[in-house]
Parts: C-alpha cells; sequence; structure tokens
C-alpha cells in the first residue's frame, strides 16, 4: 500500500522552484511514500493518521500535532499547520511523517481516555433522555426536563431528541399561559360580580330614586358609584395638575419635551404633614405616596412639581387620586 504525503512549502521557495521550472503549481507538494518503509508501530499510526486525522484516507497531511481536546463530544487531535522552508527529498518526506507519527502515538493514550469519558457521558444522557421520553404526565416531564437537559446540549447526535424535547416544553408552556389566561379570566369574572353586588347594594342603601330605576335597568353605570365614592373619601383638597409645555420656563420651545415622574427620595418638614394628613383621615387609605414630577425641555430648561398619590380600598374597588403637594 502507498500513501501520499503532503506538506506545504513556503511560498518564496515556491516562487524560486516557479522561477526555474516554470510549473505554476500550488505550494502544496506530494510524495508517494510505499507504507511498508514504515516500521510497524508507525504502519499502524500512519492508518490512524490517514483514516482518522485526514480528510482523505490515503493521503497524510504533514502537521505538527498539538494535543488531545474534545469538541462538542467529538474528541481529536489538534494541530498546527507546518511550512517547509525547502522542497523535501522522499527520504526526508519519510522521517517528517515518522516524527509526526510518533507524535500521534504519544497521544494515543489520552486520546482513548477522552473517548472513553466521552462514550460514558453519551450513555449517561442516552440513558437520561429514554427516560424522559418514557415520562407521559407533562408537569413531571418538565421536572425531569430542566435538571436533564443542560447535559445533554453538547451532543450534535442528540440534536433530533432534544429537539423533540424542546417543542414539547414549548407546547406545555403554551398550555401552562392559556391555563394561567384562564384563571385570570375567571378571577376577573369573579372580581366584577361582586363589584356588581357592591354597587348594587350601595344604589339600593343610598341611592336616589332615579338610580334604583337604572340599576333595575340595568342601565347604571359604574362611574357614577365611583364618582360617588370617590367624593366621599377624598378630602376636599387641590389635585395636582399635571405638568405641561407652558409650565417650562422656555414654554416648552421644543415639542419633545420629556416628561416622568419618580417616587420622591426626600420630604420637607411640610410635606411630612401633609403625607401624615392623608395616610389619617379615612380608614381606608391603603397607600400614600410622595412623587415629583419632572418636565426636560431639549433646549435645557427644567420645571419640576410634586403631587401625593393617595388609594383608597373601599371593597372591591381601589380608586386613585393625586393631591397638590
Ligand atoms: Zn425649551
Amino acid at each position: 500500500m502507498e500513501i501520499t504525503i503532503c506538506y506545504e512549502v513556503a511560498k518564496a521557495v515556491t516562487d524560486q522552484e516557479l522561477v526555474r521550472t516554470g510549473e505554476r503549481n500550488s505550494q502544496q507538494r506530494r510524495v508517494e511514500v510505499a507504507l511498508k518503509n514504515l516500521d510497524s508501530e508507525l504502519q499502524r499510526a500512519a492508518l490512524v493518521v490517514a483514516s482518522r486525522y485526514q480528510e482523505k484516507s490515503d493521503t497524510v497531511t504533514l502537521c505538527h500535532y498539538t494535543g488531545v481536546s474534545s469538541y462538542y463530544g467529538s474528541s481529536r487531535l489538534g494541530f498546527s499547520p507546518l511550512e517547509y522552508d525547502h522542497v523535501l527529498s522522499e527520504a526526508e518526506a519519510i522521517d517528517e511523517v515518522c516524527r509526526m507519527l510518533q507524535r500521534v502515538l504519544e497521544f494515543q493514550p489520552q486520546l482513548e481516555a477522552l473517548r472513553a469519558e466521552e462514550a460514558a457521558n453519551e450513555a449517561e444522557v442516552q440513558g437520561y433522555l429514554q427516560q424522559l421520553l418514557e415520562i407521559e404526565d407533562d408537569q413531571e416531564f418538565m421536572e425531569a426536563y430542566c435538571v436533564t437537559v443542560p447535559m445533554g446540549y453538547f451532543h450534535p447526535e442528540l440534536e433530533g431528541v432534544l429537539r423533540d424535547m424542546r417543542d414539547r416544553e414549548a407546547r406545555y408552556q403554551v398550555v401552562c399561559a392559556q391555563e394561567r389566561e384562564n384563571v385570570r379570566k375567571r378571577e376577573d369574572a369573579l372580581r366584577w360580580d361582586r363589584q356588581q353586588e357592591q354597587i348594587a347594594g350601595w344604589v339600593i342603601q343610598h341611592g336616589t330614586r332615579n338610580q334604583k330605576q337604572r340599576l333595575e335597568a340595568g342601565l347604571f353605570p359604574p362611574e357614577e358609584y365611583l364618582n360617588a365614592i370617590a367624593a366621599e373619601v377624598f378630602p376636599d383638597r387641590p389635585r395636582y395638575e399635571p405638568l405641561q409645555h407652558r409650565d417650562l420656563p422656555c414654554g416648552g420651545c421644543y415639542e419633545d419635551v420629556d416628561f416622568y415622574s419618580e417616587k420622591a427620595d426626600s420630604a420637607t418638614p411640610e410635606e411630612w404633614e401633609d403625607l401624615e394628613f392623608y395616610r389619617s383621615f379615612r380608614r381606608h387609605v391603603s397607600h400614600v405616596e410622595l412623587r415629583r414630577h419632572f418636565g426636560k425641555c431639549r433646549c435645557g430648561e427644567t420645571a419640576t412639581r410634586t403631587g401625593i398619590l393617595v388609594e383608597v380600598t373601599v371593597g372591591e374597588f381601589t380608586l386613585r387620586r393625586e393631591f397638590a403637594a
């Protein structure tokens, strides 16, 4: 059996040779070597190299093997290209092949150990996946899947199985989202029923004849109840007026004034008094917050205003109103 040895010669050398021979070859050179010229160990290595590490089984490309590495669960010898500064004689080419094969033999135990490890990993992952495939309950599947999958991601051969599992996960998430949506709708419907009851109760107790008649006819607007309740639960104090363009010193010379609000991170003594007032004026106050509002014009001018946001919960409704500070 013959093998072909391929190697690279530095371009400068080929250029000289091109001048001399007039050939218009690439830089790659080939030497035919009879395999029987190598000793048996090296013959074995040559076969390994030729079949496993080289693209064409009958061609050995001279390179420098640098070590063993695992890439996506498939171990191989890393290499860096070699470049010779002259065209090799056949004897030199054989020497180089021997040297290279010697290195392959040296790395062989490491390579085999890594391959064994990979095979064990793969068997483990396969086992897990097999278990997963047998789980029928979606909830149970998801719990097992979340634990198992990170182990299997590296193996390209398992991609198909993993894709099926990801599809199953995606389907499960859709079902879960639908279920959450159904729960939310059911809760909303129940809340709406309770709100209707609350409105009806108020109209029956406090409403005018006109309101009672409209309730009876199913024509009583909830806003009317909310307005009545708001008038009752909120103090008669000036409301916060939102900042507008004209509140800036420049009048908002650019159209796109940036208006934004945030919770205040400090309060003056007067503001604190106000907060205390709003917190205690009614039993049902659920939240009071000091808020700073800002307007920033692109010209650099700014405006600020402070408000006190008050939330009052009455049965099934939460009413919000912001007062001027
Ligand atoms: Zn401006």
